[in-house]
């Protein structure tokens, strides 16, 4: 019976959930900045009896919530940052609704929202079982960074899990059985000497020949790197005037690899490019590692509990006015993108615009794809399971106007829900722990490490990225 409480409850309370997600899409914040949505999550389970701890590693916007005692210890996942330039309103045409203003192109309005709506659907089940155990929700800020969890894991607040379960929005419901690349994210500040660019060249020594030196000797390295590898850059300062010698420059760079290991190889040959375009141009150079994420480990004993969630999950069903903006918002795709994104792992198996069926196959097993997340950090400290559900059209990629239009929609705000139960439901089976499905867990998550520790990856003198003046929260 318990489980089919826990569906009621999230089926009775889903208006709650959907607004929030509402509310937090309509006010998208960059990573670090998520002043809104942290409030407005901590307020919600405040109010629902969860103890929260704020601040978590020096991020104003980083929190853990909760409830319960004692062993297990169940987290679930949350992010709430969105992305710079994807404001875009509810409609299947590019309509920004502020002008290069940022928006929730990657969904973490609902992200966030779900693991929220799951811990207090669990705490009432909880409550009224007399179910031992501890579940908490971690609101992780700046995801987009790619490092937000890393300074938590810093923190140490992972370190007691014995299990963790988060999901993403996508094209297709599917347990998460890829790998994501490890990242490192690196800027090299370059300094000179300035001089009259005209009158007396000869006198200056340019950061930005350095630059540019060091961009060059990164894309003659870009052959010698493994297969996978990916090296990619923006040059942050380029100087001030063309007719003053730059004194300063620098540029940042984004290192994956198929692991943590392949990319601080790679980051240690990066650094002497950037030490040989130093010397080269007499100047000097110091750097700075911001970001440091994992790969994710999948945890497939983890993720075939979640799949085995659908059947208790009920119903995921789409209004024919729903498929109709979808098949709208997909006539602005370009056909190759199109066909291109249908063959990502996020939207495999999925044979239809939204296929409400949900998808477990062990085909995309021990690959990694192309992106990178933080979530790989707190894979390396516990067991994690991941899934991925339809919060916009198979077609429609992450990090597009496309996505926020979706992920505002009625159709990101199912996907959530449905999200939501299966932790939920996945969740109150790891509290019970039958079969000793946490043992199992554990051991496939030692098994993968294959002995090698979690050590954070961005430096202990690294302080994150705060603005130094909090906005005021105003919640509604
Ligand atoms: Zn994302």
């Amino acid at each position: 019976m318990s489980k089919v409480n826990i569906t009621k409850w999230m089926d009775e309370n889903k208006a709650k959930f959907a607004d929030l997600a509402k509310q937090i899409w309509e006010n998208p914040e960059l990573g670090y900045n998520e002043s809104f949505a942290s409030s407005l999550q901590i307020k919600t389970l405040e109010e629902s009896g969860f103890k929260v701890t704020a601040g978590i590693g020096d991020v104003p916007t980083a929190f853990v919530a909760e409830y319960g005692t004692g062993k297990p210890i169940i987290g679930i996942l949350g992010e709430f940052d969105a992305l710079p330039g994807l404001s875009q309103g509810v409609t299947p045409d590019h309509n920004p609704i502020v002008l290069d203003g940022p928006g929730h192109g990657c969904g973490h309005n609902l992200l966030g929202t779900a693991g929220v709506s799951a811990v207090i659907a669990l705490k009432e089940i909880m409550e009224a079982e007399a179910l031992p155990g501890t579940i908490r929700y971690y609101g992780c800020a700046a995801e987009e960074l790619l490092s937000g969890k890393t300074f938590m894991a810093r923190a140490g607040v992972f370190d007691d899990l014995d299990s963790v379960l988060t999901w993403h929005p996508a094209t297709s419901n599917t347990t998460a059985n890829f790998s994501m690349q490890a990242l490192t994210a690196i800027e090299f500040y370059f300094s000179g000497r300035t001089a009259h660019a005209g009158a007396a060249p000869h006198l200056g020594r340019s950061a930005l020949d350095a630059v540019e030196l060091m961009n060059v000797g990164a894309n003659y390295l870009r052959e010698h790197v493994l297969d996978g590898s990916r090296i990619h850059y923006q040059i942050t300062n380029g100087g001030l005037a063309p007719n003053v010698v730059p004194d300063k420059a620098s540029v940042y760079y984004f290192l994956r690899g198929a692991n943590r290991k392949q990319v601080e190889e790679l980051e240690e040959r990066l650094i002497k490019v950037a030490q040989g375009a130093a010397m080269m141009t007499e100047t000097s150079v110091r750097w700075e590692i911001k970001s440091g994420c994992y790969e994710t480990l999948p945890n497939i004993t983890l993720n075939e509990l979640m799949y085995k969630q659908v059947e208790a999950a009920g119903p995921f069903t789409f209004t024919e006015e729903e498929e109709k903006f979808a098949e709208q918002l997909l006539q602005t795709v370009e056909p190759s993108v199109l066909a291109g994104a249908k063959s990502h792992p996020m939207s495999a198996n999925a044979r239809k615009t939204l296929d409400t069926d949900f998808y477990h196959n062990m085909e995309y097993f021990g690959k990694t794809m192309g992106g990178s997340s933080d979530v790989g950090d707190v894979s390396w400290i516990a067991p994690m399971g991941q899934i991925m559900t339809v919060c916009a059209p198979l077609g429609v990629q992450v990090h597009t106007w496309q996505a926020t239009a979706s992920f505002g929609s009625s159709i990101g705000l199912k996907g959530m829900h449905y999200a939501a139960k299966i932790m939920a439901l996945t969740t109150y089976d790891l509290l019970k722990n039958e079969d000793g499905i946490l043992e199992k867990a554990k051991a496939e998550y030692l098994a993968s490490k294959q002995g090698a520790e979690y050590k954070p990856g961005i430096p202990a003198g690294v302080k994150p990225p705060v603005p130094k003046k909090e906005a005021t929260p105003v919640l509604g």
